[in-house]
């Protein structure tokens, strides 16, 4: 079929998944254009990030060069009473690596740019255009812009998904607990000594915050992150840094890089985030790492297969129709989403712990190096027989407690079950019972989280 007979893609941000999805149309020969309210210069924050290498292959993108990327360190997990720390490999299937977010962003433009995408940058897509039920546009400070698919890929606000249609039953609002208030900036360091680049601390519950905060040494500065679900208060974040620096003894006021607050989903993703002529990617759709917000990996995964999905779905079929795009929810859900479930299950329920329960699961290394590794990067968690055994061995001073960990850790698998059950084809009323039947698992945590 000609580029001018394939259905029109128009894109709404250029997010990692946006720009992976809109690459893979381009060079299929569909017209993508990707519209994004910065300028070029100003996209990415300024910071490294830790993702999984692999997802460039995944994603058929080129490694990098070497020199643009390094290993991320081990993480050490720390308790919230400071007493316990645990310091974990990396899952073998996993090479996390660091790169400059800026550099990632670039490299995904410019293979976007030369499979044919077109990039408007320095414009502002302001709501989704809807005819006849449909997403057929979105609005934007320059002008409507017309497409058979808009994929969102506008992040966590994005004004598509917030202006859809109520009749489109996509969540618009964040629940409790749906959404990190982070805190991300390079400090400047006061000692002068050599720093062990390997460190890098993550923090449960630090200072009683429910959130994670890490403290990571890296040439010159100190890397901070503190997310926690409650917006910080006046002169919160300033008494976080500072009761971090009570513990580090280097970390100075000066920010040298990032800094500011920014809000990163941390729930499962959305139940819905497909409709006639519409599919989200990414934050847009709650694709990250539940307790660590990150979504780098899982936003261009998932834009690969939204792609993919499209490309098959227009050879026999109408790739605008929900029951088409339905196609990519299944197949995203069953490979990356159903995981992404079970690990918020378990993050609720770590949030809705006592501080004095969690100093204990760590005090007596209930949880493991493995596990606490696996849930940070996002490769699910499990609890089998044998390691019910040796857990209630060393928990025994608490064994109420100890099964009632158990009995979450099952129902992270249940609930892994049932997202992993999504039905198959694009029923309303099969998707309706299917989303309560999970909800129902979540409400009494997210009801319980203060
Ligand atoms: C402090 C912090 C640290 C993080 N660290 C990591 C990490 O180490 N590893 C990791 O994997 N993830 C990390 N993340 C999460 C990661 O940033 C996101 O999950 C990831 O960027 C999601 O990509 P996306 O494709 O959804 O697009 P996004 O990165 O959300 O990009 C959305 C794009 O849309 C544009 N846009 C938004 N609104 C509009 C509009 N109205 N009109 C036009 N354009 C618009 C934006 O300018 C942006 O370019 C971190 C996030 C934060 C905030």
């Amino acid at each position: 079929m000609a580029r001018e007979n394939k259905p029109r893609i128009v894109i709404a941000g250029a997010g990692h998944g946006g720009l992976i999805a809109g690459r893979i149309l381009a060079r299929a020969g569909f017209p993508v254009e990707i519209i994004e309210k910065s300028n070029r210069g100003n996209l990415g924050w300024d910071w490294e990030d830790n993702f999984n290498l692999t997802a460039f292959k995944a994603t058929g993108s080129p490694l990098p060069p070497a020199s643009q990327y390094y290993d991320t360190p081990r993480y050490t997990f720390v308790s919230p009473d400071l007493s316990t720390r645990i310091t974990a490999s990396h899952p073998p299937e996993r090479r996390e690596i660091c790169m400059e977010r800026k550099t990632l962003i670039e490299k995904l433009i410019l293979e976007a740019e030369s499979a044919g995408v077109a990039l408007a940058f320095n414009t502002l897509v302001e709501g989704p255009i809807i005819e006849k039920g449909a997403v057929t546009g979105v609005d934007t400070n320059a002008g409507p812009v017309h497409g058979d698919i808009i994929i969102d890929s506008a992040g966590i606000d994005s004004p598509v998904r917030l202006g859809l249609p109520n009749d489109y039953r996509v969540v618009k609002e964040m629940g409790r607990g749906h959404v990190f208030h982070t805190y991300r900036a390079y400090h400047e360091r006061t000692l002068k000594d050599p720093v062990k680049e390997s460190t890098f601390n993550v923090h449960l519950r630090f200072n009683g915050m429910l959130g994670i905060t890490w403290y990571r040494p890296v040439p010159g500065c100190i890397d901070i992150l503190a997310g926690q679900i409650h917006p910080f208060p006046k002169n919160g974040l300033e008494g976080i840094v500072n009761a971090m620096n009570d513990v580090y003894n280097d970390i100075g006021k000066e920010v040298l890089r990032g800094g500011g607050i920014t809000r990163i989903p941390v729930r499962r993703p959305l139940p819905l985030f497909v409709g006639n002529g519409y599919a989200a990617v990414g934050d847009a759709a709650c694709m990250t790492v539940p307790i660590t917000g990150s979504g780098i990996e899982i936003s261009m995964r998932a834009g690969a297969l939204l792609a993919r999905t499209i490309i098959k779905q227009s050879v026999n079929d109408d790739p605008r129709k929900v029951e088409s795009l339905w196609k990519y929810q299944v197949q995203f859900t069953k490979e990356m989403g159903s995981i992404l479930h079970g690990i918020d299950y378990l993050k609720s329920y770590i949030l809705s712990l006592s501080l004095e329960k969690i100093n204990f699961v760590f005090r007596k290394r209930l949880i493991t190096a493995g596990e606490l590794s696996s849930f940070m990067v996002g490769s699910g968690i499990q609890m089998g027989a044998w390691a019910l055994i040796q857990k209630l061995i060393k928990g025994f001073s608490k064994l109420g407690f100890l099964l009632d960990l158990k009995r979450a850790v099952d129902t992270v698998s249940r609930v892994q079950k049932l997202a992993a059950s999504i039905p198959r084809t694009h029923d309303g009323i099969e998707i309706s019972k299917w989303a309560n039947a999970i909800q129902e698992h979540f409400d009494p945590l997210e009801q319980s989280m203060q």
